[in-house]
């Protein structure tokens, strides 16, 4: 058989993988085509491509292989961390490919898909109430690992957070952009990470580039300018005042992490541009009509803050868009609430326009 001239070719990656942990980071930066001004140059990067789906896979493998290193972690050793999902998820797959055994805390406000994954690969989830907000499932993780004698994760203060992105995520946008124009690195902040490990490298190699830091609209805590209270171990003490349950799962808990802390203190970001929820949702929806690329709602609150910056850019202007996850892990939230599961008038004048297979 020939193969057509025209078709597409692929290569195979040039290696066999030792395992599903060694394909976590190095995910795509892609062009966004069909949306946004003409001539300013918007890309994302999709951290879908992670095995875990999610841009915690990357925090994930370094928590346990950090812990792994110093020797906090025992082999065997039950691992516990409250967390909205994509950490567990990450966690999940890292101590079933490693053999530990993991306990997840998590407010029950969480989406079922995420739960449903967790249990998929092994872990065991502890739901709390949502009136108790994030430190609830904070304090249940806290209370198990001293309790059972666990090793607790600790995804917002542990320096193996930010270092992962310093050492992956960050080197990865500097290998992509090398030699290319990049004006703007938008994100948002869950544990904060992601900013704190980006702009510590890019602050230094890439100064020019302005790091762009959203958080949801009702819930400005950065932008209320109002400090975290905090014990000596840089854990919250208290709710934040400035927090109101919003939509975009993943993003900003009802206190300012002390991994995100570090961003604040030293200036890594330029700005702080907060955005709706509904945006959020909006334009996660015209990602996935109009160029094929699903996306969670944080992702689309990030776009929808890229969307806003591109308007306003001068021609020639290059932006990156971090989307930290996959859009298939919200069938259950407001992403697909509008997305049916019955056929719509259209469809069934389609089914009709033919006289046979027709249901009803
Ligand atoms: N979006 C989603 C869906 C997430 O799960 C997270 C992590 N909690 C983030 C964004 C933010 O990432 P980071 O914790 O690195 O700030």
């Amino acid at each position: 058989m020939s193969i057509p001239k025209d078709i597409r070719t692929t290569n195979g990656r040039g290696r066999v993988y030792d395992s599903i942990l060694d394909t976590i980071g190095d995910t795509p930066v892609i062009r966004v085509n069909n949306l946004g001004p003409k001539d300013v140059d918007i890309y994302v990067k999709a951290e879908a491509f992670n095995p875990g789906a999610s841009v915690k896979d990357r925090l994930a493998v370094n928590i346990i292989e950090a812990a792994e290193r110093d020797g906090t972690l025992k082999p065997g050793q039950t691992v516990v961390e409250a967390t909205s999902g994509n950490t567990g998820i990450g966690l999940a797959m890292v101590c079933a490919q490693k053999g530990y055994p993991l306990v997840v805390t998590m407010a029950d406000s969480f989406s079922i898909e995420r739960r449903r994954l967790m249990r998929m690969m092994g872990a065991k989830v502890i739901l709390t109430p949502r009136a108790e907000k994030g430190i609830g499932m904070y304090k249940k993780a806290q209370e198990l690992a001293e309790k059972h004698g666990w090793f607790l994760a600790r995804q917002f203060e542990t320096e193996a957070n930010a270092d992962i992105h310093s050492a992956t995520t960050a080197q990865e946008i500097l290998s992509d952009f090398k030699d290319k124009r990049l004006d703007y690195l938008v994100t948002g902040y869950g544990t904060g990470g992601t900013v704190t490990g980006v702009g510590r490298i890019l602050s230094k190699e890439r100064p020019e580039i302005n790091i762009v830091l959203s958080e949801p609209a009702n819930a400005q805590l950065i932008g209320s300018g109002h400090a975290q209270e905090r014990n000596a171990n840089r854990e919250p003490a208290v709710s934040h005042p400035a927090f109101e349950p919003h939509p975009v799962q993943g993003w900003t808990p009802d206190f300012i992490p002390a991994v995100l802390q570090e961003a604040v203190d030293n200036d890594y970001y330029n700005d702080l541009i907060p955005i709706a929820g509904s945006d959020g949702v909006a334009w996660a929806i015209k990602l996935a009509q109009s160029e094929g690329i699903l996306t969670g709602i944080s992702g689309g609150a990030t776009f929808a803050v890229a969307m806003a910056i591109a308007e306003k850019s001068e021609a020639g202007t290059v932006i990156l868009c971090m989307l930290p996850d996959t859009g298939e892990r919200y069938m259950t939230t407001p992403l697909f609430e509008d997305i049916a599961e019955d056929m719509n008038a259209d469809e069934i004048a389609i089914s009709h326009s033919t006289p046979n297979h027709r249901m009803g």
